[in-house]
């Protein structure tokens, strides 16, 4: 039996430390991997599938009809690509170039903003290792990793020993978590949990800033000033200390302007970096594939040459205003993760759907081509949530194309 070490592409930790035993190309044990991790090394599927309007084809037929779905469509929508390599997505942006289309990715509604801006470097960061080595203050701000990114704190951020923190969490390290319920890692903070009510994010904020000014904190909702001046204080005394950023507090702030405000503040006073909790393996990779390229991080329309950049290219606000007439959709379920008042425009336009897993949007997809699990089945490179870039080979062989083989297929086929 072969015994050899993996990346594991469950989340966007990248975990590069899992061991796999596999045998005449079945996966057997996976070890070191979460169960998020161990049920996504074993997705190993049968038979490769190619579905035009839901009856099976083969794949140079597939290939040829979503090619000619985009050749004629005025404005396609290329939409997905979290759960791709960086080989596939620039290819998908060389696609969007030749066919005039709109690209956006999930970010767009969730983390885009903050990954926007430490590419433009607005914002202090720093990798996992750093956390690992030298964090003394980790804050998990709207963020619950327990549950998503399942080896966040046994990996990297409070329980394991570090370079220049040995004595590890006991004595070492303060873990605080701000969220508006008590979550795993809530629990986990213990007294150092920190509960707001929701959309209370920019006041508490607001708070805590006159905490660090040494001024009274006060919020609408009367949380105990005490407690703020009591975690200002553990703030100010970080060496190295670090907000893990998650959806609850992007979703309840208009823009990020608090944001960078606490961080000037906290860096006036000790030293803060920021890492947001990106969650699909390769929504930064995708972000910083199509910034390279556009100066952008989402929100893109290719027109001859030039690039549209605005909220009405997300895919969001064109699927609402009807402005897309195709939509290639690439390891993503948009039909069952967005709103159905938006996702039921999708509905009215031919669909190409390119995903490893059956979903409800390849479900209604006029062409469905089920692709590799990368990672698993595929290999090639991503950027991991703190910025980190990581390579991968295939755990095992199998019958179904990359999705990079067939994006190459039909750019060709355009
Ligand atoms: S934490 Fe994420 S990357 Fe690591 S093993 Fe679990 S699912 Fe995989």
């Amino acid at each position: 039996m072969e015994k050899n070490y993996y990346v594991c592409t469950g989340c966007g930790l990248l975990c590069d430390d899992i061991e796999v035993e596999s045998e005449k190309n079945i996966i057997n044990k996976v070890y070191t991997a979460c169960r998020v991790g161990v049920a996504h090394m074993k997705n190993a599927k049968g038979e490769t599938n190619f579905l035009v309007d839901n009856k099976p084809v083969d794949e140079a037929t597939a290939v040829r009809e979503a090619a000619s779905i985009l050749k004629n469509a005025k404005n396609p929508l290329i939409f997905g690509l979290g759960t791709s390599t960086d080989e596939t997505q620039k290819l998908a942006i060389e696609l969007a170039k030749k066919t005039n289309a709109t690209l956006d990715d999930t970010s767009s509604f969730c983390l885009g903003p903050l990954v926007e801006a430490l590419l433009q470097d607005k914002l202090k960061t720093c990798t996992l290792e750093d956390v690992r080595n030298k964090a003394d203050v980790i804050i998990f701000w709207g963020a619950d990793p327990s549950d998503s990114h399942p080896r966040h704190l046994s990996k990297h951020s409070y329980f394991p020993r570090g370079s220049e923190k040995q004595k590890g969490w006991e004595e070492e390290r303060t873990a605080i978590a701000i969220d508006v319920r008590k979550s795993h890692t809530a629990k986990i903070c213990g007294n150092y949990f920190f509960q707001i009510p929701p959309g209370g994010d920019t006041e508490f904020i607001d708070a805590l800033i006159a905490a660090l000014s040494g001024k009274l904190p006060k919020t609408s909702y009367k949380y105990p000033p005490k407690k703020i001046l009591e975690l200002a204080n553990i703030l100010k005394g970080a060496k190295f200390g670090v907000i893990f950023a998650g959806l609850g507090l992007i979703y309840s702030l208009e823009d990020l302007e608090p944001v960078f405000r606490l961080m000037k503040v906290l860096n006036e006073k000790a030293n803060f970096h920021l890492v947001p909790m990106v969650g699909h393996y390769n929504m930064r990779g995708f972000n910083e594939n199509l910034f390279a390229e556009t100066g952008y991080v989402n929100r893109v329309k290719f027109e001859d040459g030039i690039v549209k950049h605005g909220p009405e290219y997300s895919v969001v606000e064109s699927l609402k205003a009807k402005t897309v007439d195709a939509a290639l959709i690439i390891g993503s379920d948009p039909l069952s993760s967005l709103p159905r008042s938006v996702s039921k425009n999708l509905l009215e336009i031919p669909v190409i759907s390119i995903d490893p897993c059956e979903t409800l949007t390849s479900k209604h997809a006029k062409i469905y081509i089920n692709t590799a699990v990368s990672g698993v089945e595929a290999g090639g490179s991503a950027t991991r949530m703190d910025g980190t870039k990581v390579s991968f080979k295939p755990v095992v062989e199998t019958v179904h194309p990359s999705d990079e083989a067939i994006l190459k297929k039909i750019m060709e086929a355009v």
